[in-house]
């Protein structure tokens, strides 16, 4: 037997006891004529003591650090304690020992706050794995999964997986493919989602499936992307979206409590779309703090439904008449800011990352008086009018952003996201859920003049709007004017959850009658030809009784980097992928053999 107890388990209460641990090295430390190592496993650290009698064997074969050691005596009550490990109490009196296996000196030290870079210990992750850090993220994925796995099993739902060799599913990104060699000349896709499949078991009446499942998407990564990343991916008949929301906002909140032992009682917030792009300037806003944008101005296509204020800011500045946005965020408690303060923040929209020309602001002072970098233009009246309609209080900062809509709306949310972040208003212990809905079923692509499904195509416009789908041409004759095409305005039955400012989850319902989808496509751009080539399995199952259904789909990897309050998604990876999409461990992707190339019957000829 290799060991009795874990290098976590011995306490006070094992006094005397003979045990065996095994474990490895973590350090060595030589007192006179004694020795003591601490011993770690997965479960924690012990202390062992080498007694002088040790000394001779301890001299013929010496520890070193990660050296995979057996040791056997007899467990001690210490004089010295150590409270801040589990095991302090006691120690182990070492009788007899045995080094199972050497190790090479580590290339960085195996603690909380190792010396190792990024690119070391992704190179030596085996290693990187060993920390306290990085198992207990490891630890929290697997409890997310376990508490998921246990709620939707309770609630009838059932585990089926879906292959991995398939032909495209359209989540809008590039496929990576595999070549088969059976099919020369013919390639798989990797599923960006298992999307049609989830929809196949609902036509097949497995009526509550779930999957936590790799995803493959061939993006250019963005700072915290992977090429294959998890999903809780989840789908169910005979619902409607009400349905949907009210199921999993249940497994979040049992997320919430088994995983971080929080009850989270509220209800969860919702919001159209619309609103969330109105008031926040992003379709996934944090709302553990306000600070909504006030529009002072914006194109009226943009949000038919809300008015402009822009009567305000009308007068003599020439950048608010001719920007065709104004957005102002009232900052709290920040009046007092410097002029180095202002300048700074100033240089801060500048960076080319937000890309703004400037900054205005103004001042609401304790005394009731209004400052502004725009007082030449207007009034302190004026000042004061438009520092009201942005909710702003004496005390607080005024900023105001003015541009072109697209930029500055999204300039606008990176500045309130900045200032709560440097105002502690974003604090990692406090969790928000929301709900955003009735996201646009399309999306404008300039670039190709033509529509894409800004979910993906199989999800089903508002019943109210189907009418307007059927019967409108997708045709656009002129870029510009796509707008004012009625797709424009046609909502999703899509909803999106997001906490703390992050997309965690997303999915619609679905579209389930073949005609209604067959228009989906056509309005893609998809001929008759092409819906049969890529979809006709769909097309023909939707022929077969396809029940009403929806579902929605969860980052896992994100979702367990907020929970463990981290900004990496890559920390909650066991073998993550660096920024260029390779795994430096491997060193994949890598070449591959001749024979292989032959065997696929493909000619390698790079393009460049
Ligand atoms: N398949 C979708 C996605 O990966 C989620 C869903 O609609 O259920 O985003």
């Amino acid at each position: 037997m290799y060991r009795t107890h874990t290098c976590g388990e011995l306490r006070s209460a094992h006094q005397n006891k003979q045990v065996t641990l095994a474990g490895w090295v973590q350090t060595v430390r030589k007192f006179g004529s004694i020795t003591f190592v601490d011993l770690r496993d997965r479960y924690g650290i012990t202390q062992l003591l080498f007694e002088e009698s040790l000394n001779a064997q301890l001299d013929a074969s010496p520890l070193g650090r990660e050296f995979v050691l057996q040791a056997t005596g007899k467990v001690n009550e210490r004089t010295n304690k150590n409270p801040n490990i589990p095991t302090g109490d006691i120690e182990l009196i070492v009788s007899e020992f045995r080094i199972l296996n050497k190790s090479a000196v580590p290339p960085f030290t195996i603690q909380d706050d190792t010396d190792g870079g990024d690119d070391l210990r992704m190179k030596y992750r085996y290693l990187d794995l060993r920390r306290n850090a990085v198992k207990k993220n490891l630890e929290l994925r697997y409890a997310v999964g376990r508490s998921t796995r246990n709620y939707l099993h309770e609630n009838n739902f059932m585990d089926i997986e879906t292959p991995f060799l398939i032909k495209s599913t359209p989540e809008g990104a590039r496929d990576f493919v595999v070549p088969s060699r059976m099919n020369p000349g013919q390639f798989y896709a990797l599923p960006q989602s298992p999307q049609t499949f989830k929809q196949l078991l609902m036509v097949s009446g497995y009526d509550r499936y779930y999957q936590i499942v790799k995803c493959f998407r061939d993006e250019d990564l963005r700072a915290d992307r992977q090429p294959e990343f998890t999903q809780i991916d989840c789908e169910m008949c005979f619902v409607e979206q009400e349905d949907i929301l009210n199921m999993f906002e249940g497994l979040v909140k049992r997320i919430f409590k088994d995983v971080k032992g929080i009850d989270y009682t509220e209800t969860v917030e919702r919001m159209t779309w619309e609103e969330a792009m109105w008031q926040y300037g992003n379709d996934k806003p944090d709302i553990r703090f306000g600070m909504k944008l006030c529009n002072l101005k914006f194109p009226a296509h943009t949000f038919p439904s809300k008015e402009n204020i822009s009567s305000l800011i009308a007068g003599e500045f020439a950048v608010f008449n001719d920007a065709e946005t104004v957005i102002a965020i009232a900052i709290p408690g920040c009046s007092e800011y410097s002029r180095k303060q202002t300048d700074e923040l100033t240089e801060w929209v500048k960076r080319p990352q937000i890309g703004m020309k400037g900054l205005v602001f103004i001042k609401c002072n304790a005394d009731g008086t209004f400052k502004s970098s725009v007082d030449k233009f207007y009034s302190e009246e004026k000042l004061k009018a438009i520092a009201e309609a942005t909710g702003a209080q004496a005390g607080d900062l005024v900023l105001i952003l003015a541009g072109a809509e697209e930029r500055t709306r999204k300039a606008s949310s990176e500045l309130r996201l900045e200032m709560a972040q440097r105002l502690g208003m974003r604090r990692p212990d406090e969790f928000k859920l929301l709900w955003v809905l009735d996201f646009p079923l399309f999306e404008y692509d300039e670039e190709g003049n033509r529509w894409v499904a800004r979910h993906h195509p199989f999800t089903s416009p508002k019943p109210s709007q189907i009418e307007t789908m059927i019967n409108n041409s997708p045709v656009i004759e002129n870029a510009a004017e796509y707008l004012k095409h009625p797709y424009a305005g046609i909502k999703a039955n899509a909803y999106d959850m997001v906490l703390n400012g992050n997309e965690i989850g997303g999915g619609s319902i679905r579209i389930f009658q073949r005609e209604l989808q067959e228009k989906m496509f056509a309005a893609l751009g998809m001929d008759k030809e092409e819906q049969q080539h890529k979809f006709g399995f769909l097309l023909g199952a939707f022929e077969y009784g396809a029940p009403p259904h929806g579902g929605i789909a969860f980052g896992f990897d994100r979702l367990c980097s907020i929970l463990g309050g981290s900004e990496s998604i890559r920390d909650f990876i066991a073998f993550p992928k660096n920024n260029a999409g390779r795994d430096v461990m491997l060193d994949a992707p890598a070449s591959i053999d001749a024979k292989q190339f032959d065997e696929l019957q493909i000619r390698l000829d790079l393009k460049n």
